[in-house]
């Protein structure tokens, strides 16, 4: 996917994004570094048509995702994107299956979802604690299973947003190895937004944000 000379103004008159290009190349992953307040999480959600550029173009798969309807853009999130942000924020009323499960049964494929949430949970080493809530286990089995529901419908593209931020190092390294190995299988194409440089080094790309603008 590619994005072309966006920009984007919060209300209140913000500009939090100016002139920014990106390509993101089928099965690449790719980090988004820069200082806090540079853009990035602006950017990310622009990408994956959360918001609508004030200027420029998104493109995914031959065609503007940034100039199609809200209805559309939410179909294309629901299935053919993933999401991992920085808490896990899943649902607390639900167990880890139902969380791990929701990306399938939200797109009508309820069928394969208990297979494919055991077999992406097994992989991330939750498979014993499908039936237990958010709340009954730990920080990093919790952004486990958020990799785990944002990998499982088998998402072309997954955007993550600090996703090891409130993990420790080790677990945070783990789990960006564990995001890696699911999006490559996966055939996913990975956008990491962080600042640490650590977690940028294990990706296969990495641009700079400053000021609202990407600097290779
Ligand atoms: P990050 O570096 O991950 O973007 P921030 O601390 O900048 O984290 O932002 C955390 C949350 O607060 C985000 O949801 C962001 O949209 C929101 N936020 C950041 N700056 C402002 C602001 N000036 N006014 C309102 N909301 C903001
Ligand atoms: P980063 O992810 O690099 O920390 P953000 O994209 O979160 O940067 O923020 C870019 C700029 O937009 C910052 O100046 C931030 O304060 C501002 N901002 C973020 N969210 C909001 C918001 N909801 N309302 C107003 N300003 C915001």
């Amino acid at each position: 996917m590619s994005a072309r000379s966006l920009s984007y103004a919060f209300p209140d008159g913000t500009v939090a994004v100016s002139g920014a290009d990106l390509t993101l190349g089928l099965g690449e992953t790719l980090a988004l570094a820069g200082p806090s307040g540079s853009g990035k999480s602006t950017l990310l959600m622009l990408l994956a048509g959360i918001l609508v550029p004030a200027e420029g173009v998104v493109d995914f798969d031959g065609e503007s995702l940034s100039g199609a309807s809200q209805d559309e853009r939410a179909r294309v999130r629901l299935t053919r994107f993933g999401f991992v942000f920085q808490s896990s924020d899943l649902v607390p009323e639900l167990t880890l299956r139902e969380n791990i499960e929701l990306p399938l049964r939200l797109t009508g494929r309820s069928g394969a979802a208990g297979d494919e949430a055991r077999d992406v949970a097994s992989r991330l080493g939750i498979e014993e604690l499908l039936d237990r809530h958010p709340a009954q286990v730990s920080g990093g089995q919790r952004q486990r299973a958020a990799l785990a529901r944002a990998v499982v419908h088998r998402p072309e593209v997954v955007f993550a947003d600090e996703p090891t931020g409130a993990l420790d190092r080790e677990s945070g390294r783990r789990a960006m190895e564990l995001l890696l190995a699911l999006s490559a299988e996966r055939g996913a194409s990975l956008l990491v937004v962080t600042h640490d440089e650590k977690v940028a080094g294990m990706l296969s790309r990495r641009v700079v944000m400053s000021d609202g603008h990407v600097e290779e």
